[in-house]
This record gives structure tokens, sequence and C-alpha cells, in this order.
């Protein structure tokens, strides 16, 4: 009995009436089950049309999963009508705690969905006895759910940013980077133009020219199709994004001179570049004590690694600049020396500088206005994402996760209230 008023205080449909609960402990299982019925000479409601029409007859019961309770997994028990609607023809009513022909409550979905943000979707499965498909279906109801009713009309700052995903396959991916707003907004596969234009077909013409800054990075398909659909904006490379490249330099620099250090060293001697892979690469104050003792007798030599990391470390001033002149005059200096170093993927970097000079520079117009780390942030949540969800083998569901975790989707005020 007290479980019918909880019921009815929680998950009220006026048209449904719940019978009395029944619980059921079979094999280690314990089960409640709630059987529900039509309120007395209500109608059913097609589900094509949503007009209620004369009933045509009855289906057998239907278990609907809910929301388990202590223990107990909790089904509604509903034969569901069949209408006989002037329009449609005969048709399955409306079932105001599902959608169409799923088996669990939208509660329960939504209950689901609300887990599935911190714990990944294995987790929830096997935590409330249920299947990783089962959480599957739930996100992605509310994921369906929240973009259906997503607010776009207020974009002017986004990121361009892409993520490797299976072997050789990227992603591409669209942030909103406002000061006020910060999410993912577009997940596409593969890092090509069809990929970035479904973006800005997705928000139209109308809002695509509203957009006032773009950051991305320097791939070319992305460079042409933000020239092409967001005609009024501010292309920005990103200051990470040049970090990431010249960290990909000076790796390329250390592995091969570590080779070659090891294929010249005498047996058993020490080569210092061994291990040092990390003290290169991580930023100078989130080094351990090792990792600096490391770093520091690796300065004393004179290799090409060295040489490429103080190059790196040089260009760091580059953003400290407050005056957008001397920014510009430091940068050539930096690509001159740079150039003449004969340390070739550093040379490359020099190249691509030049190359794209401009859209570099437009960082210090836009300094302040928009947040400029918010692409590296958001980066960083999604490998984690990526990373913690077990079973993403389709594109479809790593999609879906996605949005889920990073799209701060609209949700219906109701989900919170079972917890
Ligand atoms: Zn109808």
């Amino acid at each position: 009995m007290l479980l019918k008023t909880i019921l009815n205080s929680i998950e009220k449909h006026p048209l449904f009436i719940y019978g009395t609960p029944k619980i059921i402990t079979n094999d280690g299982e314990k089960r409640i089950e709630i059987p529900i019925r039509a309120r007395k000479g209500s109608k059913g409601s097609c589900s094509s049309c949503h007009k209620p029409a004369p009933g045509y007859d009855t289906l057998a019961n239907r278990r609907f999963s809910f929301i388990p309770l202590w223990g107990f997994l909790v089904f509604f028990l509903y034969a569901p009508r069949r209408v006989d609607c002037p329009d449609c023809g005969v048709k399955v009513e409306i079932i105001p705690w599902a959608n169409g022909k799923s088996n669990q409550t939208k509660s329960y979905a939504w209950f689901l969905a609300d887990w599935a943000k911190v714990l990944n979707w294995k987790e929830v499965a096997t935590h409330f006895k249920t299947s990783w498909y089962h959480v599957f279906t739930a996100v992605k109801m509310a994921v369906a759910w929240g973009r259906d009713r997503m607010d776009i009309d207020n974009i002017t700052a986004i990121g361009v940013d892409e993520v490797k995903w299976q072997k050789g396959i990227f992603v591409t991916l669209v942030y909103q980077i406002d000061n006020n707003c910060k999410r993912l907004l577009w997940v596409q596969k593969h890092r090509t133009k069809y990929a970035l234009r479904t973006f800005f077909n997705w928000i139209k013409k109308e809002r695509s020219h509203r957009i006032k800054y773009v950051c991305s990075d320097m791939w070319k398909p992305y460079l042409t199709v933000i020239k092409e659909r967001a005609i009024n904006a501010l292309n920005i490379l990103d200051r990470y994004h040049v970090a990431a490249k010249m960290n990909k330099a000076i790796d390329k620099v250390r592995a091969a001179e570590t080779k070659k250090a090891k294929r010249e060293a005498p047996k058993g001697a020490e080569v210092i570049l061994t291990n040092s892979r990390w003290c290169l690469l991580k930023n100078k104050k989130n080094l351990t004590l090792k990792q600096g003792v490391k770093l520091k007798d690796l300065l004393k030599v004179n290799l090409q690694t060295v040489r490429a990391y103080l190059l790196k470390e040089e260009f760091q001033h580059f953003w400290q600049y407050q005056s957008p002149t001397w920014a510009r005059k430091f940068m050539k200096t930096w690509c001159t020396k740079t150039m003449r170093s004969k340390i070739e993927p550093m040379k490359k970097i020099a190249k691509m500088l030049r190359a794209h000079e401009d859209l570099i520079m437009n960082w210090f117009e836009v300094k302040g206005a928009i947040s400029l780390g918010a692409v590296e942030g958001l980066n960083n949540k999604l490998k984690a994402s990526v990373r913690n969800s077990y079973g993403f083998k389709t594109f479809d569901a790593l999609q879906i996760a996605l949005y889920h975790r990073l799209g701060k989707l609209p949700e219906p005020e109701k989900t919170h209230r079972y917890f």
C-alpha cells in the first residue's frame, strides 16, 4: 500500500491506476511487480497521431523495468490496448511511462543515464543488474531528448579539434568556447572537409554567420571549411595546438637520437636519453623530482634533443607578450634561429608558423574575449571519457557517450527527483 502511495506521488499517470504490488523472491532474485490498469471508461490514445481513439483489443501483459528499490528489481506490468484510430487504423496505444516499444520506463532510463555520467556504462550495468545494452539505450534516449531541446542560438566562439579514436581513424569535434558556455557541440567521424561541414549544416547558415571566433589547429581541410562557412569569424590558431605540434617534433628528434646513441654506445654504457621522454614533454612545473634531476643532466649535453627542447621552451615567451608587434618580431627571430638549427622536425615547425603567421597573431586579438584554454580542457576531459568507457566499438556509441558527458544537454526536471 505504501509503495502505491510513493508511486502516485512521484510517477502519477492520470489515466492509469496502480494495482497491489507483489513481492517475488525466486532463486535469490528479488523483485517487485506492480500491475497497472487503465482507468475505467478512459480511452487509449493512438501512438501515431496521439489522439484518443475507441478501443480495439488488448495485447498480452508487458513488463517494464522501473528504478530498483532496496535491492529489489522493480517492474510495471501492463497489458497495452490497441485502438481503432479513425485516421491511422489499428494502433497500439501510447504508454506514458515508456518510449515506443522500449521495455524500460522513462524514469528508469533517466536514472541509468544519470549514473552513466559518473560511472562507465559497464559499471552502471553491473551495479543495477542490467545489461550494457540497456544502459546504452538509456543514454541514447537522454541524448536524443537533450539534443532536440538544446539551445544553439547564441554560439559566438567555437573550437575545432580532432582526436584519434581507433587505429588510423580520427574524429572531428566542435566545442562551444564562449566564456559563459563551454560544451561539446558536434562529433563526426574523420577529419575531412565533409566532417566539419556537417557541423555548419547542422547549425545552418544564419548561426554560422554569427560566429565571431574559431579556434583551430593548422589542419588544412578545417581551415578551408572555416573560411567558407564561418565567414564573419576570426580564425585563431590555438596555443595548445602549437605546443602539441612542438612536443611531437621533440619526440621525433629524441626517438631518432636515442636509437642512434644506443647503436653507437659501447656495450653496457648508459645512454643518457633513455627514459627522458616525459621530462622533455611535460610542463617544467609538473615534473617529478627525479624527472627534474634527469632534465638538469640532459641539459648539460649538446644533443639535438636538448637544443630542440630549449627552442620549445624559448617559444613560450611568445604568448606572454602584451604587444602584438613585439610578439611578431619575436616569432620572426625564433623562426630564423630555428631554421638554422639543422634540426629537421623543428625546422618544419618554423615553416608552419611562418605559413600561418597571421592566424597565430590573431591570438593576441582575442585574448580575454574567449576562453582560450577551453579547447585543451575539453580535449583532456574527452580523452579521459574515451579511455574510461569500455565497449565503444561503434561510432554511434562513442558519439552518444561524448554528447552525454560533455554536451551539457538539458534534462527534464524530474530526473533528479529519485536520489
Ligand atoms: Zn491516429
